[in-house]
């Protein structure tokens, strides 16, 4: 049984998709929430809810890209909780387009928020977890980091860029007792995937050999299991989930 009683875990962009369905799960297993997110609506109403169930939870207006945003989303989870448990790299952005009609800046856009975003919170988190000498860090990548997509030569590239950092910082820390551990998530039905058109992703669910698109709770499952003690031996791995769909051509968000 999943235990994260007393456990401090910020989720970054927690406030609603995947992040928030990753928020949920680990606020219902016991862990004390940090919410970063760009908008303030959005954290208000997410903290509200989490605090509604029962679970302790704060906010931070925090754009990942920024690496004072970052410092101060890690240190607000500190001086909160007085450590940092858990650390998921969550936020991610698209940009998509063709690479002969693609802009340098969304290239730039895409890498800074999904792989320095990604480095800005984890070179603030491990501040404190290697004082611990203890945390756990989930990034989420992609099944596109793994596999290529058209259309998405800068997400692709930032998503294997989370799995080569992913593997190093595992090897890195490893020694003082913090595990570094990824997802890939297939399609994962959120506002992310609902601006890819009816008829694309329709197909792309089609392809699924579990026939159907996988729902936030997929991941905040596989995010409970890889920041708590029951996967305790597992560092440096990135787990697939995505209903069987790593094969070639069955591309997603
Ligand atoms: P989403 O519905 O678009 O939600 C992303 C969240 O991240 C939003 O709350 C967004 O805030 C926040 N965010 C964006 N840029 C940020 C920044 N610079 N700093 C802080 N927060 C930021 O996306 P999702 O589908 O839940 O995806 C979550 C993660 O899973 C991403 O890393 C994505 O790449 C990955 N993933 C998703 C799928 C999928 O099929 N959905 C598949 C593979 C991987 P705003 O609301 O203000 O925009």
């Amino acid at each position: 049984m999943i235990n994260l009683k007393d456990k401090s875990a910020i989720v970054t962009g927690g406030a609603r998709g995947i992040g928030k369905g990753i928020a949920l799960k680990l606020g219902s297993l016991g862990a004390n929430l940090v919410i970063a997110d760009l908008n303030e609506d959005s954290i208000n109403s997410c903290v509200t809810e989490l605090k509604g169930l029962g679970y302790k939870a704060i906010g931070v207006k925090c754009d990942v890209s920024k690496e004072e945003d970052a410092v101060n989303l890690i240190d607000s989870c500190q001086k909160e909780y007085g450590k940092v448990d858990i650390l998921v790299n969550n936020a991610g952005i698209t940009k998509d387009t063709l690479l002969m009609r693609m802009k340098k800046e969304q290239w730039d856009a895409v890498i800074s928020v999904n792989l320095t975003g990604t480095f800005n919170c984890t070179h603030a988190a491990i501040k404190y977890m290697l004082k611990q000498r203890s945390g756990a860090i989930v990034n989420l990548s992609s099944i596109s980091g793994e596999n290529g997509n058209i259309g998405q030569t800068n997400y692709s590239a930032s998503k294997a860029g989370v799995i080569g950092f992913t593997k190093a910082c595992a090897l890195e820390l490893a020694s003082r007792g913090i595990r570094v551990n990824a997802i890939a998530p297939g399609f994962i039905a959120t506002e992310m995937t609902a601006a890819i058109p009816e008829n694309i992703r329709n197909g792309m669910v089609n392809a699924i050999p579990l026939k159907r698109a996988g729902v936030p709770e997929d991941i905040a499952n596989a995010v409970a299991f890889l920041s708590s003690d029951s996967s305790s031996f597992i560092t440096g791995h990135i787990l697939d989930v995505n209903g069987g769909g790593f094969l070639p051509g069955i591309g997603g968000a």
